[in-house]
């Protein structure tokens, strides 16, 4: 049987070391580690995200200090709204939910928050660190997918990895987190020609490409580690398939095909998603130390 890797019940424990950390330090800090996340428009998708990101902190004692913004709202506004976060002493970590409205610059605005209150590692600079090897606040799904392996113990050293998707977002550190990892790594995209020969060559393949259902059986081989970044509603025309008794979600992998076949793989929902969130947290607890003067206690919470 392949081993399910169990995102929902890992970031439950991380959450407990998370609120421990902040229950032993906010004594000494006198104030709880503090997150803003920002929501421009109506996405109803963004909308979902950043309300699982205000429970979560509630849940671990981070302050979150949402905010949301009508759609037209202009990118001197905004980065002047970053920039009044950038100087407040309560917020340790900042974060942009994206997408935004076309007329908005998501560079220029990611660029524009404090790379030391990035609490989602998209900062040119933390970016940077991250292609060194140096600490610094990491892209949190990449970093959720490390924390996912290296818990349950898949070793990466010396594996090849295929990583399909090669976004900001989560392909391109995904990539350098791995090969940080001394996996072998090769990157796949929408121009990959063979896309099944290259990914049944991974022994770790990680799928972050946005594409329901892109990978089945013909693309993996036996004892591969599967891990899948995409999140999708199901398309109503397979709302029939075996998941969708359980779920209305699907990811970028038919696991109900290959579930039998692989080593391990990570489920969605209950795999990135959690995780994802929970890497949020940990920077955030992070930065909220190194503010504050504490022991930084937990930065091997993150890759
Ligand atoms: P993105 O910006 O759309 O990037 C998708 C990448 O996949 C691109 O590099 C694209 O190649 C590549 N791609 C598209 N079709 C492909 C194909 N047929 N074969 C090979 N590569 C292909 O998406 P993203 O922001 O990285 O997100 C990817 C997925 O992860 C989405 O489903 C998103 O919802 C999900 N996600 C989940 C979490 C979570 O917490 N679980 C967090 C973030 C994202 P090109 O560069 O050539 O266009």
């Amino acid at each position: 049987m392949p081993n399910i890797l169990d995102g929902k019940k890992l970031a439950q424990e991380i959450e407990l070391t998370l609120k421990q950390t902040i229950e032993s330090g906010s004594e000494v800090a006198k104030r709880p580690p503090g997150l803003a996340v920002l929501r421009v428009g109506n996405d109803p998708a963004s909308g979902v995200y950043v309300n699982y990101k205000e429970k979560a902190c509630e849940r671990v004692g981070v302050r979150s200090f949402a905010k949301h913004f009508k759609e037209d709202i202009s990118l001197e506004e905004l980065r002047e709204i970053i920039n009044n976060l950038n100087e407040e002493k309560d917020i340790d970590g900042i974060l942009l939910q994206l997408p935004l409205p076309s007329h908005l610059d998501e560079d220029s605005l990611l660029s524009s928050i404090d790379p030391d209150k990035d609490a989602d590692g998209l900062h040119p600079l933390n970016l940077g660190l991250l292609i060194k090897g140096e600490k610094g606040p990491r892209s949190c799904t990449p970093a959720g997918v490390m924390s996912l392996l290296n818990r349950n113990q898949i070793k990466i050293e010396g594996k090849r990895a295929v990583v399909v998707g090669r976004s900001v977002l989560v392909g391109k550190p995904m990539a350098l987190m791995l090969e940080a990892a001394n996996a072998t790594v090769t990157v796949a995209h929408s121009k990959t020609k063979d896309l099944p020969s290259l990914t049944r060559e991974a022994d770790l393949l990680v799928v972050a490409a946005g594409k329901p259902y892109l990978i089945g059986k013909n693309h993996v081989s036996e004892n591969c580690v599967v891990i899948d970044v995409g999140i999708h509603r199901l398309p109503p025309e397979q709302e029939n398939l075996k998941e969708s008794k359980k779920t209305k979600l699907c990811g970028d992998v038919k696991m109900f095909e290959i579930e039998d076949k692989v080593a391990a793989y990570s489920p969605v929902p209950g795999g990135v998603g959690p995780m994802t969130v929970t890497m949020l947290l940990a920077n955030t607890v992070d930065r909220w130390q190194k503010h504050c003067g504490l022991p930084l206690t937990i930065s091997h919470l993150l890759p």
